[in-house]
């Protein structure tokens, strides 16, 4: 017999499990060992030796072993051992380097991986899906990722999209009964759910059948979601510039051949020339370092409670311009207690705070005796009644499971005295519509102990109010004339005014016998009996952190489902709401055009009373007049807006599965000052690629200028290909990525959001590294030209000269590269990786000019100590001529 024709009771048999109880500790670990992990195999991966060969793919590699063979067919076996040695170093880095990449995406995955909601032993957890095993009890609501093959139990309202697996783009309604058919196809099994399909609507509990390769999309090969493209638009820039650089370094070398050919030299110094102009010109070692700065700011990220899904994301957080933002949780503490009741007319206040189920009702100012207020009783009852939360005490502190508003209303019912043993006694719940941000309200059906047939529905009172025909009124039913309506507004406004969140709460009975109930038969007619308001306050860090972001040229803007006063009262303690001071409402905004919203978005800082539909027209709108925007959402239909923002930014703690699939950014905190921590670490980031490449590059441009000046002015060459490969690999290498480690400069905040269309080299960039470049070429070769005409016999004297002072000059201009204005304008010590790195570079290149056993390979001879005033004064020329003149610019300005 197949799962889905057992009734509950042969199913609960065939998978050994208890639905109330879930699997037991014990039971999971056999059943683990037995069935494995709930996981689908996974493409094979690289073998670690591939990895390590595809290091030697890279056309500049190619081109230095070809050289390599070429001086080894001369018989220059020491430049062939050195090259290939250098090669050798610098491909095991960049394999240390992608695997630690790797690791960390790995890493970044996991945190990421779907979760799943799982009783075991009598109690309800968030356990990553790949810990589940047959038998278990699952639950999963709308915005849920099935986590595996499941027989379904429960179903409220459960619509499934399961369109990977059956083609069906609608989503199919889900119920419990057995079903009579024999090999269905799996669009007909209404009674299971499948892993890796999507809960769209409602809610339901499942008992898992199979798991892994053993589920439906386990058996079907190839559905596997490919990973998407993770290489940032620089990373993919700086790829074409690589080549660009490749293919000029060919262009010089052709050059110098022909020279050489002209002047009538031998194949071997033509050969040689060549070969060291095209490294000169090619930053060997970039590509590793960009890679590196990236890996270790989503690294910190992690540390600050952003993870990044997409790399692009990095960069792209740095061109932010507007966040937009839920209220709810993000800016707020979504941490609700119902402060003020109103019903027909009267008004209460309830003592309290927190979750804690103590407090007194009073009626502007005196105590109030229950029992003798039957509204207000009936108004937290049905409060209580249409509902999901669960308040329990945990560790002495009250604490609740499921939504906080809900929460807050429960606990409000228990004040008065309304506990939730008495109201499973006294009522059930037969049907559930659930809650969804598009009807914004929610419906139960429940059973009294006469059999009584109630629906009871909760919801934003101005909508809510429109399904209802009637209204309590003290003892009375009445009819819900214009009047009455306009009292129940004015009583919502000031509650709202009061930041407070309001609940209007309804009911009808409804005629016994009937089994289930249409939307629209549940929620129209229905009875007002009242509102509950609940006070949310804002975060305490969102006020500075929204301070910050202006200070940056980044505007906030709040996108809530909430009522337009309460999000205007919230916006206004937080300083968002703007001059204007007004909340542009959902219903208006769907009388706007394009072009109206265009104009609007630039003006309105809070949108209230929104669906998701309305947040993907404010996205665009604001695309459109060339914003970069950031959107955070939780919800199913959020996914949309979150894949259209240049910066999804899903919830971690209330966000779906579907919302965190379509972010590139998820906040493991909800809390928007977290959005600002990955802004500030964003613009870090592109700041360090920036100073490395300025570094790194300057460095290119002084060897390229230094080699073809000799070759114009026929001189012997100052540097020979091996001295330049270690300068480009190994001295430039460490500090760069110190570089790519730096701290940001006190004003990123105070900055501009960057321009997402300026190229790498824009602000400056491209001048520094030219005159920088030019400086140390000059410098380079000026100590050349000294030590050579001193001595001209000995040619590796002058070139020991120029290479150490290409190699100091350089370890002097990174500490002007810290900083796009001066030298002068940081602490030179304030980053000690660049300090250790120097230091390190410094040792490096006295090992190689001093060492007897290196100095062959590296064509050296030991300097004198008389030597070393010249060359760093030399060195220090290229940075401190320019910085001299750049720190009285900045002073004038
Ligand atoms: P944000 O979009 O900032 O997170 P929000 O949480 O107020 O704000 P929604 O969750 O869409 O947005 O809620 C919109 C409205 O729906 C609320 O103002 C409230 O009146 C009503 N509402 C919220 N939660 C429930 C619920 N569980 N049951 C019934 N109605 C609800």
């Amino acid at each position: 017999m197949d799962f889905h024709e057992m009734d509950r009771a042969q199913l609960l048999k065939a998978v050994k499990t208890d639905p109330l109880h879930g699997l037991s500790a014990e039971e999971v670990r056999l059943r683990q060992d037995k069935h494995g992990f709930n996981v689908l195999a996974e493409a094979k991966k690289q073998s670690l030796l591939l990895s390590f060969f595809s290091q030697f793919t890279d056309l500049m590699i190619v081109v230095l072993l070809a050289a390599a063979v070429i001086s080894s067919v001369l018989g220059e076996w020491i430049d062939a051992a050195a090259i290939v040695l250098i090669v050798i170093l610098n491909a095991s880095l960049g394999f240390y380097q992608d695997r630690k990449a790797e690791k960390s995406l790995e890493a970044l995955k996991k945190l990421s991986a779907p979760q799943v909601q799982v009783l075991r032993s009598e109690k309800w957890a968030r356990l990553p899906s790949r810990e589940i095993v047959p038998g278990d009890v699952i639950r999963f609501s709308s915005g849920d990722r099935i986590g595996a093959d499941v027989r379904l139990i429960e179903a409220a309202s459960l619509e499934i999209e399961e369109s990977a697996l059956t083609g069906e783009s609608m989503p199919a309604s889900k119920r419990t009964e057995s079903l009579a058919i024999v090999d269905p196809n799996l669009a007909d099994i209404s009674n299971m759910a499948f892993m890796g399909t999507l809960v769209t609507r409602g809610s339901g509990v499942g008992i898992v059948v199979s798991t892994g390769m053993n589920t439906e999309v386990g058996q079907i090969a190839g559905l596997l979601q490919a990973s998407e493209g993770m290489d940032t638009p620089l990373q993919r820039k700086l790829g074409q510039l690589g080549k660009i650089l490749i293919i000029a370094a060919l262009l010089l070398t052709l050059l110098v051949v022909a020279i050489g050919v002209w002047r009538g030299n031998d194949f071997y110094t033509i050969f040689f020339a060549g070969l060291s102009l095209a490294v000169a010109a090619v930053p060997e070692g970039l590509p590793a370092v960009v890679t590196i700065a990236l890996s270790i700011g989503v690294q910190r990220m992690i540390k600050k409670d952003a993870v990044v899904r997409k790399l692009p994301a990095v960069e792209i957080l740095g061109s932010a311009s507007v966040i937009c933002s839920d209220k709810t949780g993000t800016m707020t503490e979504n941490e609700m207690t119902v402060t003020h009741l109103w019903s027909g007319g009267q008004e209460w206040t309830v003592e309290g705070t927190g979750y804690e189920p103590d407090g007194r009702f009073f009626e502007a100012g005196t105590l109030v005796e229950l029992q003798g207020v039957p509204a207000l009783h009936e108004l937290l009852l049905y409060g209580m009644l249409c509902n999901n939360a669960k308040v329990f005490k945990k560790d002495q502190e009250y604490a609740i499971e499921g939504d906080p508003t809900e929460g807050a209303m429960v606990v409000a019912a228990m004040k008065a005295g309304i506990s939730e043993k008495w109201l499973m006694e006294n009522f059930t719940v037969v049907q559930e519509l659930p809650f969804d941000s598009e009807r914004k309200m929610m419906s139960v059906i429940v059973k009294d102990r006469n059999g009584q047939l109630l629906a009871v529905t909760k919801g934003a009172p101005d909508l809510l109010a429109t399904h209802c025909g009637s209204i309590r009124w003290g003892e009375q039913q009445l009819p819900l004339t214009a009047e009455r309506a306009a009292e129940v507004e004015r009583a919502v406004i000031g509650m709202a005014s009061n930041a407070l969140r309001t609940m209007a709460i309804a009911y009808k009975p409804l005629p016994p016998h009937t089994l289930v109930f249409t939307e629209q038969e549940i929620e129209k007619d229905l009875v007002f009996i009242g509102l509950e308001g609940m006070i949310d306050p804002p975060r305490e860090e969102v006020k500075a952190a929204i301070q910050e972001c202006w200070n940056a040229g980044i505007r906030t803007i709040m996108i809530t489902g909430d009522h337009a006063v309460t999000a205007l009262a919230i916006a206004e303690k937080l300083h968002i709401s703007g001059e204007a001071g007004i909340a542009v409402e959902g219903k208006e905004l769907d009388e706007m055009s394009a072009e109206q919203l265009q104009e609007v978005v630039e003006k309105a800082s809070v949108f209230a009373r929104v669906t998701p539909e309305h947040k993907l027209r404010i996205v665009q709108a604001l695309q459109q007049n060339g914003r970069v925007v950031a959107m955070t959402g939780d919800g199913v239909n959020d996914a949309p807006a979150l894949k259209t923002a240049d910066i999804g930014v899903a919830m971690g703690i209330t966000g779906t599965d579907v919302a965190k699939e379509a972010a590139s950014l998820i906040l493991l905190d909800d809390n928007f000052a977290t959005i600002k921590a990955a802004i500030v670490e964003g613009r870090n980031i592109y700041d360090n690629i920036r100073k490395f490449i300025r570094y790194l590059l300057a460095s290119n441009v002084g060897e390229i200028l230094v080699m073809l000046f000799a070759m114009i002015l026929a001189l012997p060459l100052p540097l020979v290909p091996i001295q330049i490969l270690w300068v480009n690999l190994v001295t430039d290498g460490l500090p760069a990525m110190a570089l790519g480690l730096d701290r940001p400069e006190d004003d990123v905040m105070k900055k501009k959001p960057r321009d997402p269309k300026e190229g790498v080299f824009a602000r400056g960039l491209a001048w520094k590294i030219l005159s920088r470049g030019f400086l140390i070429g000059a410098s380079t070769l000026a100590a050349f030209l000294y030590a050579y005409e001193r001595n001209p016999a000995d040619l590796p004297y002058a070139q020991t000269t120029a290479f150490a002072t290409l190699v100091m000059a350089q370890l002097i201009h990174v500490f002007d590269c810290r900083s796009e204005k001066s030298i002068f304008a940081r602490n030179p010590f304030g980053n000690k990786y660049l300090i250790g790195a120097v230091l390190s570079s410094v040792v490096l290149l006295l090992a190689v000019i001093y060492l007897p056993p290196l100095q062959p390979f590296f064509r050296t001879v030991s300097l004198a100590a008389a030597d070393w005033p010249l060359i760093l004064g030399l060195a220090a020329l290229p940075t401190f001529l320019l910085a001299g003149t750049f720190f009285f610019k900045f002073k004038k300005d």
